[in-house]
């Protein structure tokens, strides 16, 4: 990089990945000493808590993405690439991508985020996509919409009835925000547009493997959540452990009872969560260490061991909050905490290049929030006056507009306050253009 005569070179900073946690490091480090690379595999910057609503077909794509190229133009002393990071070498500090790229570094933050899990059990991945990225949102999309269409063509009524049955696996704010919308699609926005088959009369299931759902929320909330479900019309049923899963359906093994079978051409898979791969190949590189999620465990400072150099943030970093007179604590793999790293490895560059000590991690928690449907919701708030917990209507509305705020970019705020708006007085969804019409994957 370019740097007037006489002057110092400036330090060099890669940042792998701009998801939460990379792109509040880039955006802190705006006024630093420092020449940012910025590299994703992707094009854009993706709000992953509104994923669901692309999935099923409230909000088109372009409302919860923003370009990384956009987002950074005015800050000059980013650059951002387009590649995937293949490997990182710590000895010679150069960062390796899958198009034979090679990226050198004076410090690194590595914000690789994370990617589903299927407990070692893969090639359920075909019959059950999860819920990560855009792409797997328009095949949840498109899986729903053909499954609809598919049932409307079926004659004989048990297949038909396989079609209409949707199965959601993972009862966290994911499988609830699923399974409350697929309902609210069946019961309230189909209805009248098929000839053959009453939409309303789809089943809508909920699997989950732990005794309730909403773990981590406190159990009244999750209580009124199942409650706020049953009422849209989802079977919910908590202390379900799936076995196996196919083209045409899933084994179940209940707390208690019999194991059983569920016919259905629809699943969704929003149960397991799995550090990103880059994670495990930086550990062997650097010989940090892996948890069994496989995210790399970090300094209080977010740093490795042996490399202060390189810092691990968001989802992909086994954190602990530090809190002055108190037990460190785990941090949990949400977006406010990704964010927080991301400034706090931002910080500790900086304070490095002036040769200042680093400062220990410390996670504000403000709460947890989980809508269900139209209208229903459970927010519990850590706030300075203490713990605040509502549900229904209020906490509905207090759901969209946080996620509003939250949003990149004011014109995606606006798109998607006036979807939604729309689809509240309509009922509609709008985004549900599909062009690839193969409606499910066989077994062979
Ligand atoms: C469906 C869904 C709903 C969620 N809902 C909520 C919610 O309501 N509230 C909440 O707080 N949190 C929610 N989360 C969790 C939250 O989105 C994550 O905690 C947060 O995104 C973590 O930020 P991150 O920067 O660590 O990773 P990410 O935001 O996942 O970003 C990682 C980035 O790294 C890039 N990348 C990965 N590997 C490579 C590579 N090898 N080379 C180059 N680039 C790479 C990816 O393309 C991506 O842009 C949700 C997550 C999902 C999937």
């Amino acid at each position: 990089m370019a740097h007037p005569a006489g002057s110092a070179p400036r330090a060099q900073v890669v940042i792998i990945g701009c998801g939460f946690g990379g792109l509040e490091a880039t955006k802190a480090l705006c006024d630093a000493p420092v020449d940012i690379t910025l590299v994703d595999r992707t094009n854009h910057h993706l709000f992953q808590p509104l994923l669901y609503q692309v999935a099923t077909a409230g909000l088109s794509a372009p409302a919860i993405a923003a370009p990384v190229r956009h987002l950074f133009r005015k800050q000059a002393n980013v650059t951002s690439l387009l590649a995937e990071v293949a490997s990182i070498d710590p000895v010679q500090r150069v960062v390796h991508t899958t198009d034979d790229g090679t990226l050198p570094y004076d410090h690194l933050i590595v914000a690789a985020g994370a990617t589903h899990s299927y407990f070692g059990r893969d090639e359920w991945a075909r019959f059950a996509p999860g819920l990560k990225t855009l792409d797997d949102a328009f095949e949840i999309r498109r899986r729903v919409l053909l499954a609809f269409e598919s049932a409307e063509k079926e004659r004989d009524p048990q297949r038909r009835a396989d079609w209409l049955t949707f199965v959601v696996i993972g009862g966290g704010p994911t499988g609830v925000e699923m399974a409350g919308t697929l309902a609210e699609i069946a019961r309230q926005t189909l209805p009248g547009e098929f000839r053959r088959i009453d939409p309303a009369q789809a089943r809508i299931l909920l699997l989950e493997g732990s005794p309730r759902v909403l773990q981590a929320m406190p159990e009244d909330l999750s209580e009124k959540a199942a409650r706020q479900l049953r009422k849209l019309g989802v079977e919910v049923r908590t202390g379900s452990r799936v076995t196996s899963i196919d083209a045409h359906g899933l084994d179940v093994t209940p707390a208690e009872g019999a194991p059983y079978r569920l016919a259905s051409r629809c699943v969704i898979w929003a149960a397991g969560v799995a550090a990103s791969p880059l994670g495990r190949r930086l550990a062997e590189a650097t010989g940090a260490q892996v948890d069994r999620a496989g995210r790399v465990t970090v300094e209080p400072d977010l740093s490795l061991p042996g490399h202060p150099e390189i810092s691990v943030v968001g989802d992909l970093a086994a954190a602990r909050s530090h809190v002055p007179g108190k037990e460190p604590a785990p941090v949990p793999g949400v977006s406010p905490a990704a964010k927080q790293m991301g400034r706090a490895a931002a910080t500790n560059i900086v304070r490095r290049l002036r040769g200042e000590p680093t400062e220990p991690f410390r996670y504000r928690d403000y709460g947890n929030l989980a809508t269900i449907g139209r209208n229903a919701g459970v927010v519990d708030l850590t706030t300075p006056f203490g713990r605040v917990k509502f549900s229904g209507y209020p906490a509905w509305l207090f759901w969209l507009f946080a996620h509003v705020y939250f949003l990149i970019g004011f014109r995606n705020r606006i798109v998607v306050l006036f979807d939604w708006a729309s689809a509240y007085w309509s009922r509609q969804r709008y985004a549900r253009v599909v062009t690839d019409i193969e409606p499910a994957p066989t077994d062979g």
